[in-house]
């Protein structure tokens, strides 16, 4: 029989004075983190939580959200991870869809947690953990059902909600056998140091994040966590010579090269660049100052990367996101079927065991996504005569924002929403900063001109309907979007518009 073991049991039994998880204020070891886990489950047990229930969790604080963690994964209970970016809308509706009755938050997200809990049709609790959760207490009995029992390898451990291309989010299922395969597959590709401290500046709620403290913990190494991405902090720690692999979008890398005139110590063994594609000069610039840079190919479907390239590769192979990982399988749509012949371009089909178990409650979406026994990625790509994988674009329309994914057709129906808006269309643009920022197409009523003054009234009405960085940083007026004979927006052809200017 495969099972899992209880990791941090085991953890805070065997190297019960290792640092488990660290940010600039405090340290915490093995032994601490599962004395606090265990009060913070037994507590939430005593409110109502079960092996099972989904449990939101929102922290702007990282080492409180990982804290959270650990107590659902002692009580079983399953993590959904809530992106305070979002409007509350839209995080209420995520609480709406996987039938939440409780989110977990810390003092400063607590104001908008019980916010988005007074939107849900059911009754949803909050309980706002303070600095005293760090203090153990055997102030509630602890059940039975708490530690040191084995888990089965497909049990759900997560849901983690993504924007579908319809606009409609869905809950990801990450099992126990995902986080199992991730963290070995990383430790084939670069090794493992005993004496691990792997840096994540990248929020905690997507998988990104969540990789890094499931993967430190399956190892019993150090997860250095800071709150909010910052250039030069993040700089700091790995020329300080502790931090050993650091996982950034490439946003964050071009901030950072800004700052850097050389190599960092050779106790950094990688960069590992997710989410999106690196752009070209800013690979070039980081490997020409000797940077191990590391980019990667990885979806929340695949509970972060399924294909990496080897430093040694990085120059020759400029632009490929590298070969499969260990026990991963990636293949493109063919005309005959999934093949990894050299020079064919199709849809990104991937194979493995850390491929998720599926969309929560939505049967119909998740036999979409893995009809024949393949994920169903929606990224466009190819490989080359040795195997490297080159992702084309991004499934067509997904613009990537300071490494957030900003759908257009949610912008698209907010803005049709707005008054004297008959149609709206959204692409990406290019920007030095970003990445890529959202701009707008819309097709007013007859007889109406777009203003200045109109453009900046309908940017502050999706500024109250959406995150920030899905607001349009352009509203343009046109006289009609490119349609296809189906209705179907030809996004292509507007992308061509911004780049005319
Ligand atoms: P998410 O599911 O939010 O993690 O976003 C995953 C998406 O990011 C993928 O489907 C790709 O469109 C994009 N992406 C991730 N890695 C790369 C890469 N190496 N090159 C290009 N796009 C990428
Ligand atoms: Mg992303
Ligand atoms: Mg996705």
């Amino acid at each position: 029989v495969a099972f899992l073991p209880d990791w941090l049991s085991l953890h805070a039994e065997r190297r019960p004075g290792r640092v488990a998880l660290r940010s600039d204020h405090r340290a915490i070891t093995y032994a601490e983190l599962y004395a606090a886990a265990r009060s913070m489950a037994a507590r939430a047990f005593a409110l109502g939580v079960r092996p099972g229930d989904r449990v939101g969790v929102m922290c702007h604080q990282g080492l409180m959200h990982a804290l959270c963690l650990h107590a659902l994964m002692l009580l079983r209970a399953v993590l959904v991870p809530l992106n305070w970016r979002l409007q509350p809308s839209e995080l209420a509706y995520q609480l709406e869809d996987c039938g939440a009755s409780f989110v977990l938050c810390d003092e400063s997200a607590a104001p908008l947690a019980s916010q988005v809990a007074g939107m849900v049709s059911r009754s949803v609790q909050t309980v706002v953990l303070s600095e005293r959760a760090w203090e153990a207490e055997a102030s509630h009995a602890e059940p039975a059902s708490i530690a040191s029992v084995d888990v089965s390898l497909p049990s759900v451990h997560a849901i983690v909600y993504t924007s579908g291309t319809t606009g409609r989010p869905k809950g990801a299922m990450i099992t126990y056998q995902n986080h199992w395969y991730s963290a070995m597959a990383s430790a084939l590709q670069f090794g493992l140091d005993p004496d691990e401290h792997w840096l994540v500046p990248m929020p905690l709620f997507h998988v990104g994040g969540m990789g890094v403290l499931m993967r430190s913990l399956i190892y019993g190494t150090t997860a250095v966590v800071h709150d909010r991405f910052d250039a030069e902090r993040v700089d700091r720690a790995l020329a300080s010579g502790e931090i050993t692999l650091v996982s950034l979008v490439p946003t964050m890398l071009a901030r950072i090269l800004k700052l850097r005139r050389g190599p960092y110590p050779p106790r950094l063994r990688a960069i590992l660049l997710g989410g999106a594609g690196c752009p070209r000069p800013v690979l070039e610039r980081a490997l020409e100052l000797g940077l191990p840079v590391a980019q990667s190919y990885g979806l929340t479907e695949t509970n972060t990367q399924v294909a990496t390239i080897d430093l040694a590769d990085a120059l020759r192979k400029m632009g490929s996101s590298g070969r499969p990982l260990a026990n991963t399988r990636i293949a493109v749509q063919g005309p005959d079927g999934p093949t990894t012949e050299p020079g064919v371009e199709g849809e990104i089909l991937v194979q493995g065991p850390t491929v998720f178990a599926g969309y929560y409650n939505r049967k119909e979406e998740t036999e979409r996504a893995l009809a024949g026994g393949w994920l169903h990625t929606g990224d466009i790509g190819r490989f080359d005569e040795e195997g490297f994988l080159y992702v084309l674009d991004r499934r067509a329309d997904l613009i990537v924002s300071g490494g957030e994914n900003v759908y257009p057709a949610e912008i698209e129906s907010q803005m049709l929403a707005l008054p004297g808006v008959v149609d709206a269309g959204v692409v990406g643009k290019p920007d030095d900063e970003w990445g890529q920022v959202p701009v707008a197409f819309v097709v007013l009523e007859p007889g109406k001109v777009l203003t200045d003054e109109m453009a900046r009234a309908l940017r502050e009405e999706l500024r109250a309907r959406l995150a920030h960085y899905k607001v349009p940083a352009e509203i343009r007026q046109v006289d009609a979007l490119p349609r296809t004979a189906s209705g179907k927006l030809m996004r292509y052809e507007m992308r061509k518009w911004v780049m005319q200017g």
